[in-house]
């Protein structure tokens, strides 16, 4: 524990134009009150968690290099803490003598100190007490539906907390929703990139509709959650080449987000985008219509069609868009361009080579050694 302050010091002396702005740090929907605020150091109290029979005040404080140093408490309890986390249960088990009496006090309540940044504490804390909005925000948020872009703020601070304090059922409701968010199974991606440009097409910018994937691939990576991965890094290819699936005039564009990321993850994302276009370059190149074909004139046709469709930006920026589209197309190539044989064998190509690039997502980008074998494949 550091604090340089005696927290009882804080809460009566200040005045209300002392009160300093609530900053990015302190719990969003907490009227949460601040003093101290003419010091180096901030004490802010959780008004929605501090519970009048609570046993334990938890302790979490912003970064030092903050100005402001700013320590948020909550008075909550330690049977709720034990019963949701075995590291707590562990703790507190037995006989609590001696960590009440090695604690720090807060009127005559121990004070436990938790390294973890005070959104997250707070999140966390919440999920235990109001399970009804904080772990349900991809249902409730009529902002989005079905649409998870608010994972990030709401989410990622309760599963790393549950993941560090071992809270196995909300690590494992938690998961579930970005197991949503970065599907495994590319019937579950195409859903999800409809509801997109859905939504997209009812709105002016993009910025703020598309979930992170930078963030995803740290929180899949940090919190076990590996099959998250092959899906995310996709997506941030898709960013890097600057492109936004449907976005035709938008003023805003997807920004490439990879502050997230280690250097051996960002080798990762380049390695896997030369490797997934170099696949596919290769299998196109190779299409050709089987010699025991009835029609034996309509190779070049192919040939030639998917060069010319090749330019288009989605080739390389999105290609698992730019296949669906094609195959798409498939059906609308006039009868004097391809026969209804050389049509369908086409079709039938571009499908398997979607498929195919989908299941390679993990090969691509070298984690084949984190998902488990068969990812994306049917179950
Ligand atoms: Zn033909």
């Amino acid at each position: 524990m550091s604090a340089s302050t005696s927290p009882s010091s804080h809460a009566s002396g200040s005045s209300p134009s002392n009160k300093r702005k609530r900053t990015g740090d302190d719990l969003s929907n907490d009227n949460a009150e601040a003093s101290n605020s003419s010091s180096k150091v901030k004490i802010v109290q959780s008004r929605t968690l501090w519970l009048p029979d609570g046993n334990i005040i938890v302790r979490a404080s912003s970064r030092a290099t903050h100005p402001t140093r700013t320590f948020h408490m909550y008075k909550v309890h330690k049977f709720i803490l034990a019963m949701h986390c075995a590291a707590f249960a562990a703790l507190f088990e037995g006989p609590q003598m001696p960590f009440e009496d090695a604690s720090e006090k807060h009127d005559g309540v121990p004070v436990m100190d938790l390294p973890d940044s005070p959104h997250d504490v707070g999140n966390f804390l919440k999920a235990l007490y109001f399970p009804q909005t904080q772990l349900h925000a991809h249902i409730s948020n009529p902002f989005v539906e079905g649409v998870f872009f608010v994972f990030h703020d709401s989410y990622s601070g309760i599963l790393r907390l549950a993941v560090k304090y071992d809270a196995s059922r909300i690590r494992d409701l938690v998961k579930d929703v970005l197991v949503m968010e970065w599907p495994s199974r590319i019937e579950d991606w195409d859903a999800l990139q409809d509801t997109l440009s859905k939504e997209e097409a009812e709105r002016e910018t993009v910025a703020p509709l598309y979930p992170n994937p930078g963030r995803a691939i740290r929180l899949g990576t940090d919190c076990n959650v590996p099959e998250v991965l092959p899906c995310a890094f996709y997506d941030l290819t898709r960013i890097f080449d600057h492109f936004y699936p449907n976005c035709e005039n938008g003023p805003e564009t997807r920004r490439m987000d990879t502050s997230a990321l280690r250097p051996d993850e960002l080798r990762q994302l380049l390695r896997g985008r030369a490797a997934m276009r170099g696949w596919l370059l290769q299998n196109l190149e190779d299409v050709e219509a089987p010699s025991t074909n009835e029609c034996d004139s309509h190779s070049y046709t192919i040939e030639s069609w998917i060069q010319a469709r090749r330019a288009e930006d989605t080739f390389s920026s999105d290609p698992l868009k730019w296949l669906r589209d094609t195959i798409g197309e498939c059906d609308d190539l006039p009868l004097d361009t391809l026969c209804g044989n050389c049509s369908e064998f086409l079709k039938g190509h571009l499908y398997y080579l979607r498929w195919t690039l989908w299941v390679m997502l993990p090969a691509f980008f070298k984690l084949k050694n984190i998902v488990a074998a068969g990812w994306g494949e049917e179950e």
